[in-house]
């Protein structure tokens, strides 16, 4: 007897591959759905881009019945609802931004059983006719997406969400899956909890996301160095993310002055022209986006290609959440954090006075020290989310570039001894201009230039004292009193440090060329957008589309799959299906103009005279069609007219509208077809040519082994 469960299971890969054109479940997406559809309850707990959706959608497609998915998130529901449809699944949402007459035929729909997966927010979800509804409906799962929205330990609850408890008490029997993205034990407890699914299995996936690079450089200059950083990848998309309302606002105009498709976005600004802009971004109709925290939340964009922080987030939370906004399509995407002390003081100063300043404070101090990490940055941050590398990533600046460290204790004990003789009034500027002897106005009124180190230090430039002293206070041999203009004080530990009673170990400051090194993403180990001509040209195809359809153009394919599609040039429907993100239903409607467009690519450079891979013989075809003779096929393409014969035989085994007969005469039709016959092979020539006695030649052989394969009727 087959196992029910393994019976379902393969179901569930079919699913997979036909309506998702996917090929291999990632972590627990496999497990989470045998869950569901062993009616058991679960926590699904996944990073942004994790995968979510398809651990309810595919229980959804395979049991009777539908899926009711609850989310909070208005503005993601009418995308998801589409990308379901792109894929030929009957999907559907409910909330107060559609019309009372438009949610009416929705709920027939669902009564009558038309629709698989409805989305329905919170509010719509406590009506009492909501609730009838689906008291009179099969439901096969009941989804809670974003389901940390419940706790009020999470950073984003919402009071609605506490009320969903009634759906195990009205509804035992149908399976909840609770969702989100936010991993730490008090939410996890606490939606278990809210939802009376305490029972439930916990599915954790890893929270690495190795597609995205990581990397840290100091703030100088980083208006340049970010006009640098999107001039290199002009057509990507990406978010900058600012401090302030005003910082956006600033940077996009600096960012539109050299002709940059950037524009702001923040809380502050006219509710519709913020739409539109988001609108815009998630269209492909905006390159890059300046915002403050506020943006991000209500996008599922699947090809952000890029992240910059302009400033340093309060937390290794946001960062990550922030971050894990770029390359949810799975493809390389790259991360960039600029850093420097006057944001972790700012930042500071905004934490405010109560029970939880200790906390943010720690917090802060975490975010500062992956900042200031001089080891493998990925480690440090899955180490704060509790998820243990065994490896350094390789994928940071620090992997690709590692520091060198170097005695710092002649420095510290120069940097210590002059804030000691001003009596530790001076913060971190003057400091250094006292070091390197600067002829400053301000230095001289308060006579520093008469104290013993004044000079000292001459040797190293600004930039290299930011970074050391930088590296004190890391080690906490300085610290900065917030509270005293942020002068420098010296602690114990620098005391102990001036009368060289410890060892002083410190990074070594980068050269220019290493920074620069540092900066170039990694060697590519997995999937990296090429922005090669074919790749740009399905782009663009690819917006065209969506525009007509008035969807997102990840919507139709993700960046992944356009770039399958132009390393491997599929020319047939066969090719297509083994496309990863390709679908029965895409490769239906879209299939057609995507290998159109892939054979005229291939034909241009064949003719240009370049050499493309495996899919020649379609160049010959196309040849063909426009009356060539075989003979004029190989004049005008230099080839050999045995190759021109063998692309005919591939072009008629691949069902393309061809008569092969016309290139072999009946005579040796009939001799090659009594060979084969004869000698059974319907593989290899070489036997049948011997057979033969070598009369007829291999390439009619060829194109009589088609024939012979797949007669003609
Ligand atoms: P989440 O909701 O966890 O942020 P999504 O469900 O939106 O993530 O999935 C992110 C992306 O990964 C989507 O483009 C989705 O189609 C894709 N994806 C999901 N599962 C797989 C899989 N098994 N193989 C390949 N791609 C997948
Ligand atoms: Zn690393």
């Amino acid at each position: 007897m087959t196992n029910p469960s393994s019976l379902l299971l393969s179901k569930a890969r079919k699913v997979l591959k036909n309506t998702f054109g996917y090929d291999e479940f990632r972590l627990r997406q496999e497990q989470a759905i045998t869950e569901a559809l062993e009616n058991k309850d679960a926590l699904v707990i996944m990073p942004t881009g994790g995968g979510k959706s398809i651990c309810y959608q595919i229980p959804a497609l395979i049991r009777d019945g539908a899926c009711l998915v609850i989310s909070p998130l208005i503005s993601l529901m009418k995308d998801q609802v589409e990308a379901l449809r792109q894929n030929g699944v009957s999907a559907a949402f409910l909330n107060s931004s559609i019309s009372a007459a438009a949610q009416r035929q929705v709920e027939e729909e669902f009564m009558a059983g038309k629709i698989k997966l409805l989305y329905v927010s919170p509010e719509k979800l406590m009506t009492r006719d909501f609730f009838n509804i689906m008291k009179s409906s099969t439901l096969n799962l009941i989804a809670v997406d974003e389901a940390h929205c419940i706790s009020q330990w999470g950073h984003d609850f919402r009071p609605e969400y506490t009320k969903l408890k009634f759906l195990k008490e009205q509804f035992p029997e149908v399976p909840i899956m609770a969702l989100t993205a936010t991993a730490d034990k008090a939410t996890r407890n606490d939606i278990l909890n809210q939802l009376n699914i305490s029972h439930a299995q916990t599915f954790l996936s890893s929270f690495d996301r190795p597609n995205l690079s990581l990397a840290v450089r100091p703030a100088q200059k980083r208006v340049d160095a970010i006009i640098d950083w999107i001039k290199n990848q002009p057509e990507e998309s990406g978010i900058i993310y600012c401090l302030s309302r005003k910082s956006t606002e600033s940077l996009a105009l600096k960012l539109q002055k050299q002709g940059i498709d950037a524009d702001f976005y923040h809380a502050g600004m006219d509710p519709q022209v913020k739409d539109k802009v988001q609108e815009r971004f998630i269209r492909d109709d905006l390159k890059v986006v300046c915002a403050t925290i506020a943006f991000g939340m209500g996008i599922d964009k699947s090809n952000v290609r890029w992240v910059i922080h302009h400033n340093l987030p309060k937390n290794l939370e946001s960062y990550y959440q922030e971050i894990g906004r770029a390359g949810r399509d799975g493809v390389d995407s790259k991360t960039l954090l600029f850093y420097s002390y006057s944001d972790v003081m700012q930042l500071k100063q905004f934490i405010e006075e109560g029970e939880q300043k200790q906390l943010l404070e720690a917090k802060l101090q975490r975010m500062q020290q992956f900042a200031e990490a001089t080891s493998c940055r990925r480690k440090l941050l899955l180490s704060y989310f509790g998820e243990q590398l065994e490896k350094d990533c390789g994928n940071c600046d620090i992997c690709r570039n590692p520091p060198e460290f170097i005695d710092g204790l002649k420095l510290a004990q120069m940097a210590l001894s002059a804030v000691a003789r001003t009596q530790q009034k001076v913060g971190t500027r003057m400091l250094i201009d006292i070091l390197r002897g600067s002829g400053r106005n301000d230095l001289f009124q308060l006579g520093y230039q008469n104290i013993k180190t004044y000079g000292i230090g001459k040797e190293h430039s600004y930039v290299e004292w930011q970074h050391y002293i930088g590296q004190f206070l890391n080690l906490g041999l300085l610290e900065i009193a917030f509270d005293q203009h942020n002068v420098l004080r010296i602690t114990d530990l620098g005391k102990k440090a001036l009368y060289g009673e410890i060892e002083v170990k410190i990074s070594k400051p980068e050269t220019q060329e290493q920074r620069k090194q540092r900066l170039t993403p990694a060697t590519p180990t997995k999937k990296v957008v090429q922005t090669n001509a074919l790749f740009e040209r399905l782009r663009k195809l690819r917006k065209q589309i969506a525009e007509a359809q008035g969807v997102p153009a990840y919507v139709v394919f993700s960046d992944s799959t356009l770039q399958e599609l132009s390393t491997h040039k599929p020319t047939t429907d066969d090719e297509l299906l083994n496309i990863s993100g390709i679908g029965e239903r895409k490769a239906a409607q879209y299939g057609r103009e995507f290998i159109d467009e892939i054979i005229t690519f291939i034909k241009e450079k064949s003719l240009e005279g370049e050499k493309i891979k495996g899919a020649t013989h379609l160049v010959t075809y196309e040849l063909i069609k426009e009356g060539l003779t075989p003979e004029e096929i190989a004049t005008k393409r230099n080839l050999n007219i045995v190759t021109i014969h063998s692309h005919l035989a591939t072009i008629y085994e691949q069902g393309k509208d061809i008569d092969l007969r016309q290139y072999v005469s009946k005579q040796e039709l009939a001799l090659i077809f009594k060979a084969i016959k004869e000698t059974g092979e319907t593989e290899k020539l070489k036997p049948i040519f011997d057979f033969l006695d070598q009369q007829v030649s291999y390439d009619k052989l060829r194109l009589g082994l088609a024939l012979y394969k797949k007669p003609t009727v």
